[in-house]
């Protein structure tokens, strides 16, 4: 049984069709205020509970299905409720209000497929301090994850490779992403995917996320973790050995494979995606240009901050890219200002500390009053 969080975005999507094809049942679906998907999901999966976390449009949504025998619940308690109904979650809302949620998760012991990386960057301590079951969705940390399966390293010992398209400005100068149009932004290349982490696809803050997320979830020092730019998209990610073995995992850019490796794991059953073509493309690789993404590096080094000294940057630095991104797809905000505003608010936030839930969402949003975009 299935608990969907976020199952009107790109990854909740994508889940259902899982669902269906895995024929597995789904006990709970939670959403934002998108009630018209929301509604045809639910008709077509039949859950116990759906949950909407604004309150008018769970209202509305309880009318719409008031001739079905599905629950409808709302607001953040709603969710939390529906995110406990399954044995497993699919944590895949969006942004920080995908912590809660993944915290009652592992509260009633479900094991978490997590495809919500904000989670981990902001609250990566305090979730992993929990023994929970914790399967990655992100395409780049289910593959880390499946190359160190028969491992026996000590993770000390390891070197992750984290790949990266490069996203639509890859190669391009400083001066071009001065004047990066919003249509030209939400272009990806490879991956079709919801607007924010389109956005932070473009700016490289997403690798810098995925970053902060493998130091978390693999327990590796920030040195132990190397971006590469691999335009094709076909190795998701490769692990380095101490003697000089490297492994990595390779397919279709298809998320659809590991969200269902997240939820049959150990096992793997006929999926959805073709296989990867080996006679269709050459694989190349390049550095990042940290100079021009300036957003790869400040997440970095949020990461080595925090690795040291024990801080909390990340959720800084989570919370400041959020507002910003928010502010650029509102147009009240230019593309290259994006990593200033992040740069600002590490600034004033230099050191802080925020271990605790609370801490944390405290933290995360006295940096969002403070940018006030
Ligand atoms: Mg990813």
């Amino acid at each position: 049984m299935l608990s969907i969080i976020g199952s009107t975005g790109s990854i909740g999507r994508s889940t259902i069709e899982v669902a269906r094809h895995l024929g597995l049942d789904v006990a709970s679906l939670a959403a934002n205020r998108n009630v018209k998907l929301i509604e045809q999901q639910a008709r077509l999966v039949k859950p116990r509970v759906v949950a909407l976390l604004d309150e008018n449009a769970a209202r509305e949504l309880k009318t719409a299905l008031a001739d079905t025998d599905t629950h409808v619940l709302s607001g953040a308690e709603g969710v939390n409720e529906a995110a406990q109904a399954g044995a497993t979650l699919v944590a895949a809302a969006s942004g920080i209000a995908g912590l809660a949620p993944v915290l009652a998760g592992i509260a009633s012991g479900s094991r978490i497929a997590l495809a919500n990386k904000e989670t981990l960057v902001a609250a990566g301590k305090l979730v992993m301090s929990y023994d929970a079951d914790i399967i990655p969705v992100d395409s780049e940390h289910s593959a880390i994850f499946q190359c160190i399966q028969t491992s026996v390293t000590p993770s000390s010992q390891l070197k992750l490779i984290l790949t990266c398209s490069g996203g639509p400005y890859r190669g391009a100068t400083p001066e071009e992403l001065e004047n990066a149009t919003l249509e030209r932004t939400l272009r990806h290349p490879k991956w079709n995917m919801g607007a924010k982490i389109t956005v932070d696809s473009a700016t490289l803050m997403n690798k810098g996320l995925e970053f902060i997320e493998a130091m978390r979830l693999f327990d590796v020092a920030p040195s132990q973790i190397r971006v590469v730019i691999h335009p094709e998209c076909v190795i998701h990610s490769a692990v380095e050995f101490p003697d000089g073995a490297t492994i990595a995992q390779l397919g279709s850019a298809d998320m659809r494979v590991p969200i269902a490796y997240a939820i049959t794991y150990p096992k793997r059953l006929p999926g959805l995606s073709e296989p990867f073509d080996f006679f269709s493309t050459g694989l190349t690789f390049e550095p990042p240009r940290r100079d021009v993404f300036r957003c790869l590096a400040l997440a970095e080094l949020c990461a080595e901050r925090d690795y040291v000294n024990g801080t909390n940057e990340c959720c800084v630095l989570n919370a400041a890219n959020e507002a910003a991104v928010a502010a650029y797809l509102n147009n009240k905000l230019s593309f290259a200002r994006i990593p200033c505003i992040i740069e600002e608010a590490l600034e004033k936030f230099s050191g802080v500390r925020a271990d605790s839930y609370h801490e944390i969402v405290v933290l995360d949003e006295t940096v969002r009053s403070f940018i006030c975009l």
